[in-house]
């Protein structure tokens, strides 16, 4: 951290945070909505105010609002909530039987579930109703916390392309809150006969949303830029989610432009709708519309998702790639005193530039320590099971108002985020580092060697990527002895470090075509070989040849990625060589 970072970092200010939070969540910011254009607006106008170029447009997107959701048990009426993305009951709505699905619901179609309404634990997540649908119930409740949490249950990338249209749920699905549920469980165990009514209404409808592009110019690489992005649509006030992370990113670009500081890559700031209720609609759209722009040019996506949340101290284990952890890892370590692990990420918040091999930083930074209460059970369900308990009980509820924010620690997060955007866009060498992805790359393969029948299947891949490493090693130590590297040799290091993320990132984390959108599904890490950990479920058969097929054609895929990486990293540490002797 230089002098001048240092300097930079003393002026966040927690007045200035804690403003700007107001005026973005003091209206409900549902996307596509008059209340979250006002918001976008108001960003505009602030990041207008300290030199920063702004875009603002629309696009037409589905978007999802549910509208109302009646439940009666017996006659009697609870409270419940509907969700984005779920079908709406007919006006008359649908009744059925309840059934308690203690241990989730089964892999396998079970008939006898067939038009029941089924009751079950957790938040309701696209996963679940997926697995519920398969029994063709006429409903499933979902037992969440304290409070109901909204929530959008399909799995459907941004907008739909024309063959997924079939893919959204056909369950209408409501939520209700814990202490409900166990007064309806506590009617089953005595074996009560509980009939469920439900209507729901849902809004689906293609919408025009907003996007707000905000750029700041480095000095001597314009083109390079560092993405850094949140959403500003919300459920409810989202004082949290997502107004004091769009704070941050105010004050990080109130320091940087007011101060004039000189970057050395540009930074573009964007703020997406349709986050909550388009399922990352205005990221994949923004990923869709630009596409070799930030194949281009995009050496970084760094993301925020609520911050600053009251009690938020757990921050080792936010999201990072194996080759990016590392920027992050010191700021964590100075402002919050704490050793960064880091979480992979799975498919989900605004992760929509894997497909042109955009490398990611964060999503959500501080988290609570986890606890046995309702939420942070329905939470770590939800998160997986990590040492953090989520970003609170208020999350996703009515309750994410201004005053579950504690403006010390928002003041801290801000303090990383601003030195994690200073490292990255001032560092003349482009700080990822590739070794990392590399040795995780060879973990998963060796993985997946011990479930292949015939393991030297694997060989020209594993052979590969050690020579990749050992390149890597050679070009990375030399770039880094290098006492004054000229202007054209950085260059040339930057291209090749942006260039393998285009194809290490897309290896590792991205299953289907680069030019769509995976699903927001559980992924296994390199996912062309995930088929790979399904043959074990198979005796030979029609079905286990059809799955060898399928792999032994993907690793052809796999093995020509890596041959490419490695004929890059040869020619770039000949060219650094030659440069170097020259
Ligand atoms: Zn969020």
């Amino acid at each position: 951290m230089t002098e001048s970072h240092e300097r930079l970092l003393g002026q966040i200010s927690r007045q200035s945070l804690m403003e700007f939070t107001e005026e973005i969540s003091k209206e409900v910011r549902l996307s596509g909505s008059e209340e979250e254009l006002r918001a976008f607006r108001y960003a505009e106008q602030q990041l207008k105010s300290f030199g920063f170029e702004t875009n603002l447009y629309h696009r037409k997107a589905l978007i999802s609002l549910p509208m109302e959701s009646k439940l009666q048990i017996n006659g009697v009426s609870y409270t419940s909530i509907t969700h984005s993305m779920a079908p709406s009951t007919p006006e008359i709505g649908v009744s059925g039987e309840i059934v308690y699905m203690e241990n989730g619901f089964p892999l396998e179609r079970d008939p006898d579930l067939a038009d029941k309404v089924l009751l079950t634990d957790g938040l309701a997540t696209p996963g679940a109703l997926l697995q519920a649908q398969t029994h063709m119930p006429k409903a499933v409740i979902f037992i969440n916390a304290e409070y109901t949490h909204e929530m959008i249950v399909s799995t459907v990338w941004g907008n739909p392309a024309f063959d997924q249209l079939g893919q959204y749920p056909k369950i209408p699905a409501v939520s209700i809150t814990f202490a409900d549920g166990e007064i309806l469980k506590a009617k089953l165990s005595l074996e009560e006969k509980l009939l469920a009514e439900i209507m729901t209404q849902v809004d689906t409808a293609w919408r025009d949303i907003p996007t707000l592009i905000a750029d700041y110019k480095g000095s001597e690489d314009v083109n390079p830029y560092v993405l850094f992005s949140g959403h500003i649509d919300s459920w409810h006030h989202g004082a949290m989610d997502n107004g004091s992370a769009n704070a941050t990113m105010l004050e990080v670009a109130r320091i940087i432009g007011t101060n004039k500081t000189k970057l050395h890559r540009s930074l573009r700031l964007a703020f997406w709708s349709g986050h909550s209720h388009g399922r990352y609609a205005g990221s994949a759209l923004y990923a869709d519309e630009h596409w070799e722009d930030l194949y281009d040019n995009c050496v970084l996506h760094l993301n925020i998702d609520s911050v600053g949340g009251k009690n938020s101290s757990v921050l080792s284990e936010a999201n990072a790639m194996a080759e990016t952890k590392d920027i992050v890892a010191e700021p964590i370590l100075k402002y919050a005193d704490q050793e960064f692990n880091s979480t992979r990420y799975g498919k989900a918040g605004d992760q929509s530039f894997w497909g042109m091999g955009v490398p990611s930083l964060l999503m959500g930074l501080s988290e609570q320590v986890k606890s046995d209460n309702p939420a942070s059970q329905a939470f770590s369900k939800l998160f997986g099971d990590g040492k953090a308990g989520g970003f609170g009980w208020w999350w996703h509820t009515t309750e994410d108002t201004i005053d579950k924010l504690d403006p010390v620690l928002l003041e801290r997060d801000c303090r990383i985020y601003l030195a994690t955007v200073l490292e990255i866009c001032t560092n003349p060498l482009l700080p990822i580092k590739q070794q990392n992805a590399i040795k995780e790359i060879i973990g998963f393969i060796r993985n997946y060697q011990r479930s292949l029948p015939e393991p030297e299947w694997l060989g020209i891949a594993l052979n590969r990527l050690e020579k990749l490493d050992t390149t890597v090693k050679r070009l990375t130590d030399l770039v880094h002895a290098a006492d004054f590297p000229s202007a054209h040799s950085i260059r040339t290091y930057n291209h090749w470090n942006k260039q393998l993320s285009r194809i290490l990132v897309r290896l590792n984390y991205v299953g289907g075509n680069r030019f769509s959108h995976d699903t927001a599904t559980p992924k296994m890490p390199i996912p062309l070989l995930a088929e790979i950990s399904q043959l074990e479920q198979h005796e030979p058969s029609p079905a286990y040849y059809s799955l060898l097929t399928t792999i032994r054609r993907n690793i052809n895929e796999v093995n020509f990625n890596l041959r490419e990486a490695l004929e890059l990293s040869e020619q770039t540490l000949k060219n650094w060589e030659e440069i170097q002797n020259g």
